[in-house]
């Protein structure tokens, strides 16, 4: 098994978020509301998850990292999500998150949008992931189901995941229109949460709807770049980068502060029901965009297979 480094993160209540998060968003966004709600049932439209929330033991798992990716791939750091729920101590666990596909699984490099219930003593797992890759024949962004082709819970060199019992319960409700400032709506969300609670990490997961708009995403290629990538220059025009149109369902993770372990602070992937999916960056269009989103503050932080020799390269 990976090295496994547990960390207790600060729990503000859910109550207390909430003003945190009001402030915070009215400084980017125009229309800004946040509410403590009943998870909504995310077995339905738009979401069509196989568990009703995202509450009950709300962990997040940092796995591997980019460093396994660039400057040159690691094809041999390959994991499991049943292995990464007992890792975490949530066997069954439901995971939501941004990652990479098993290049030997798949055949070649892709984005994995994880939707996962790991394998519990009474059930088999359930995938319910997409994975999204650039398509040979014209170059564009192709989305599948990932149980449309294969029948494992795979992932490789990096995932960031939220992980909960997939139970439905209280949730923060983030709603955010038109946005007047530069940050995403991840990033100002954690930039808040890092403004408030100093060097105290908060990490929090859920799932996000653009439900009006535009947005800049990335897929990577299929094939692993062959020299070596050691600029966010030389990165990005390895990507493959797309404005992807409303409505996209995405999954972000986020720690507001990295506790000394080598975190990716936020990673979001999103997918949709029009063919479009991968790598969230920001909305295209901040006149109109519309943000809906319910999150959950998570209990602890599980850093796995944290790389020895690392960089800041293509964290974006
Ligand atoms: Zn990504």
């Amino acid at each position: 098994m990976a090295k496994v480094e547990k960390f207790a993160l600060h729990i503000p209540t859910l109550e207390e978020l909430v003003g945190v998060l009001q402030n915070g968003l009215k400084e980017n966004f125009a229309d800004v509301e946040v509410s403590v709600v009943d998870c909504p049932d995310l077995t339905q439209e738009p979401f069509k998850f196989p568990v009703k929330g995202i509450c009950g033991n709300p962990r997040i798992a940092d796995v591997g990292g980019v460093p396994y990716l660039l400057p040159l791939v690691q094809k041999d750091k390959v994991y499991d999500l049943n292995t990464v729920a007992k890792e975490i101590q949530l066997p069954g666990a439901f995971f939501l998150g941004a990652g990479a596909v098993s290049s030997r699984v798949v055949g070649g490099n892709a984005e994995l949008i994880p939707i996962v219930q790991a394998q519990s003593g009474k059930s088999p797992a359930v995938n319910g992931s997409y994975l999204a890759r650039i398509n040979p024949e014209d170059g564009g962004c192709l989305l599948e189901k990932y149980s449309s082709k294969y029948k494992d819970c795979e992932f490789g060199l990096l995932a960031n995941l939220y992980a909960s019992e997939g139970l439905p319960g209280k949730v923060i409700k983030v709603k955010a229109n038109r946005r007047t400032g530069d940050q995403n709506f991840i990033s100002c969300i954690r930039k808040t949460l890092e403004k408030c609670y100093g060097d105290k990490p908060v990490g929090m997961g859920g799932t996000f709807v653009i439900q009006k708009g535009k947005a800049k995403f990335h897929v990577m290629p299929s094939e692993f770049s062959e020299c070596p990538l050691k600029t966010d220059a030389e990165v990005n025009n390895w990507l493959k980068f797309f404005e992807m149109k409303a409505p996209l369902i995405c999954q972000p993770v986020l720690v507001s502060t990295d506790p000394g372990v080598d975190l990716r602070l936020e990673h979001t992937h999103g997918f949709s029901h029009h063919g479009e999916g991968g790598h969230y960056h920001e909305d295209t269009t901040p006149e109109t965009v519309e943000y809906l989103g319910y999150f959950v503050p998570a209990e602890f932080l599980f850093r796995i297979d944290r790389p020895k020799h690392t960089h800041l390269v293509g964290r974006d």
